[in-house]
């Protein structure tokens, strides 16, 4: 058995233990499960595991919780899309990371699965990590989960859209929660505030997220496919014009989404800084399926052509 299907079937048993004798969720029984991972530390099956093996295990033992127990928050970034946004991330700061580290902030943390994917993926360059969410039991999954593979994470179990204690950072990733926000005077203080009616809570992420970026830091969102076809679009694209240079549209495979409603894509930013200037051109790509080794190459051939003259 492979060093990550030992972790998984480790978690997996125990959390059926915990189902049964406390009469809990499946992703109740998790949080415990890597409880004791955690207080067995010397002797648990993953001990000497990569960060990855350890990050994966969890992921497929949460997945399965969210399948027993469908919640229309309890989403989770899948791999395929958090490793696209992990190269992005490091196509965008290579320069940087060479010399230097960078500080990363997912505001829409959840079980903390896309921020891991992509911290692992950067090896040690992430300075300062922070993540925020509301859901108490995502958090809990995230907290545990980034004590066992050591990543040194900061999070907060508070509404993103309320003030934030972050400083500025280098990087946003966010796989952004869609739909409208139920909290009327918190929207109030956003200027993606909607003039009439409810104002979509993934819109004043993006403000939100803006605020919390340095000048010249870049944000990387997973958005809805459709997120400049609404009737609030205009709006953003204004909003958007005065604060951050779109750097690239992507849009991602249609086959790893469920239906037409739920495709996204990702939207990379970069907040205006007097220093730099806006790129010359708009990435805009589409990566084919995944499985078409030729069309993917030609698509990360495409992304470097577009690095090279931006
Ligand atoms: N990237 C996450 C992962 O890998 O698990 C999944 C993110 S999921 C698409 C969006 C998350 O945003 C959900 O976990 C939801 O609970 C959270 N969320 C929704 N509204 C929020 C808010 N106002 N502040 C903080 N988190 C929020």
């Amino acid at each position: 058995m492979e060093k990550f299907e030992q972790i998984f079937s480790y978690i997996n048993e125990k959390t059926i233990n915990y189902e049964q004798s406390e009469n809990i969720s499946f992703l109740d029984g998790i949080l415990l499960a890597l409880e004791d991972a955690l207080e067995e530390k010397e002797t648990w099956v993953g001990k000497d595991a990569t960060k990855e093996d350890i990050r994966k295990a969890i992921q497929i033992a949460i997945l399965k919780g969210m399948r027993k127990t469908s919640q229309p928050n309890h989403q989770m970034t899948p791999d395929t899309l958090g490793l696209l946004v992990g190269y992005f991330v490091e196509q965008f700061f290579e320069v940087h990371l060479k010399q230097n580290e960078i500080s990363i902030l997912d505001p829409a943390v959840g079980t903390g699965n896309l921020l891991f994917t992509v911290m692992n993926l950067l090896n040690g360059k992430v300075s300062a990590a922070t993540g925020i969410e509301v859901d108490e039991l995502l958090i809990r999954l995230a907290a545990d989960t980034a004590e066992l593979i050591e990543q040194p994470v900061l999070l907060y179990h508070q509404d993103a859209l309320q003030k934030m204690l972050v400083d500025p950072v280098d990087a946003v990733v966010c796989d952004l929660p869609v739909g409208y926000y139920p909290n009327e005077d918190v929207a109030l203080d956003y200027e993606l505030c909607a003039h009439e009616g409810m104002s979509y809570a993934h819109h004043l992420l993006i403000e939100q997220s803006i605020n919390h970026t340095k000048e010249g830091g870049l944000l990387f969102f997973l958005i809805p496919a459709n997120l400049f076809e609404t009737e609030q679009a205009k709006e953003l694209h204004k909003f958007l014009k005065t604060q951050v240079w779109i750097q690239a549209v992507i849009q991602l495979p249609e086959n790893l989404f469920a239906s037409k409603a739920h495709e996204k894509s990702m939207l990379i930013l970069q907040k205006q800084s007097k220093q730099l200037r806006a790129p010359r051109e708009v990435l805009l790509a589409k990566v084919p399926n995944m499985s078409n080794k030729q069309a993917l190459s030609m698509f990360f051939e495409k992304v470097q052509m577009w690095k090279e003259n931006k």
